[in-house]
């Protein structure tokens, strides 16, 4: 079964084609900067790609010219948009109405345009994507997955605010947590590893330009950093994590700033570029701190620590770690990062080896010494992957 997984963001569309019985990737790419010209991106092997930039002034021509891309072009994959079974979205919100994946009608539609207050940036696009391809496409089913649902298992002890009961009923003002395709993946991946225990208690790691952390138990989220919004916990390339209310009316009255403007401001202009002034990239960061910037050096000592901070608490929660597991852009590639989390941990069994650590692969791998009680694990997420199953066993039984 041919799967085409969509990512549609607000300027841009990821894109895998899956082959969901093999587990194969046929194709990939990336559209960016619908909107402003347009770029397109695509790959269908390492000898076999394709560059080009054409005018996209919406989402509809983005997926006109990757559905062509993928019939008629020299890197043509299929000769057919018929040949495409299913189509898997990814949805970033899914709110309390949904704890997995789902196969799109009318009703599910109305309900994802319904949580557009709690992503106003994230679910119109997502919902664009799927229209796009419902009028291009009628035939080929739509499965929208949820960066929300593997998190409808938190209990409500770990997912409410501790604020006015009622604005938890009637505004819906509680912790959602996102990444959940990530977390889900990674934590499966784990369980594997550490030989399919009947019972696991997992920290999962997910640390790119957006970053998040999970305690799962027995398969299941109980914990996760993320919020309401993917604002709250880590630190992240441009967001802020944590920081104390208390700060909103106080930079309102020092800079003359409205709730819009902080939002922005907490969003986009803190996180590693605001603690730097050099860069929401880590590698940027790294870089000046081995050439003396003090201040990338301070902020990749407090990204590690609220990391940190963290996977203490969960494994506090946990009772316990069997595995912590590193993944995303950071996770998965930057071991100096893995090792200044790690570092000090010994006390509670997890004991990083500092040179399995520095080993690059792409594969699944241990990085924790022989005597160390906790596995470490360093784990490439995949979502698409992910996307394309759910998307594959909903239509299969249907
Ligand atoms: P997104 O959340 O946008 O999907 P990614 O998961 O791609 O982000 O992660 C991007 C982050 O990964 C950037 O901060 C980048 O600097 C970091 N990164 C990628 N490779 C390395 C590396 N070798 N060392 C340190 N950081 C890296």
């Amino acid at each position: 079964m041919l799967v085409l997984v969509l990512n549609a963001g607000s300027s841009s569309l990821k894109y895998q084609l899956i082959n969901a019985t093999t587990k194969d990737v046929v194709a990939t790419g990336l559209v960016e900067r619908i909107g402003i010209d347009g770029i397109l991106k695509h790959e269908v092997s390492k000898n076999k790609k394709l560059d080009f930039e054409i005018d996209m002034p919406t989402h509809k021509e983005a997926i006109e010219l990757v559905l062509k891309t993928l019939t008629d072009s020299e890197t043509k994959v299929i000769n057919s948009i018929d040949e495409i079974d299913a189509i898997g979205h990814r949805v970033v919100h899914g709110g309390e109405y949904f704890n997995s994946s789902t196969i799109v009608d009318e009703k599910v539609i109305k309900k994802i345009e319904k949580l557009i207050p709690l992503a106003p940036l994230h679910n119109p696009a997502n919902i664009l994507g799927i229209k796009i391809c419902q009028e291009l496409m009628p035939k080929t089913p739509n499965v929208a997955v949820f960066d929300t649902a593997f998190h409808q298992t938190m209990p409500e002890e770990n997912f409410l605010y501790a604020v006015p009961h009622e604005d938890y009923t009637e505004h819906h003002l509680r912790k959602y947590g996102f990444h959940g395709t990530s977390h889900f993946y990674v934590s499966q991946e784990a369980i594997k590893l550490l030989g399919k225990k009947k019972s696991s208690k997992i920290v999962v790691c997910h640390l790119g330009n957006g970053s998040s952390i999970c305690a799962v138990k027995d398969g299941k989220s109980i914990s996760t950093s993320m919020g309401l919004t993917p604002l709250e916990g880590l630190v992240m390339g441009t967001r802020s994590g944590d920081i104390d209310a208390g700060v909103i009316p106080y930079l309102m009255e020092k800079k003359d700033m409205d709730g819009h403007q902080i939002i922005d401001y907490l969003n986009k202009k803190s996180g590693l570029l605001g603690l730097s002034g050099i860069s929401s990239d880590l590698r940027e960061i790294i870089k000046a701190s081995q050439d003396g910037d003090k201040r990338a050096t301070v902020a990749i000592e407090l990204i590690c620590n609220r990391i940190k901070k963290y996977l203490c608490a969960y494994a506090g929660l946990l009772g316990g770690v069997d595995a912590v597991c590193f993944t995303a852009g950071i996770g998965e590639n930057s071991d100096l990062i893995r090792e200044k989390v790690c570092n000090g941990l010994d006390f509670m069994g997890i004991e990083i080896d500092k040179n399995k650590n520095k080993i690059r692969s792409a594969e699944n791998r241990e990085i924790n010494k022989s005597t160390s009680k906790t596995k470490i694990y360093v784990i490439p997420t995949n979502e698409e992957f992910v996307i394309a199953q759910d998307t594959y066993k909903l239509v299969k039984g249907k």
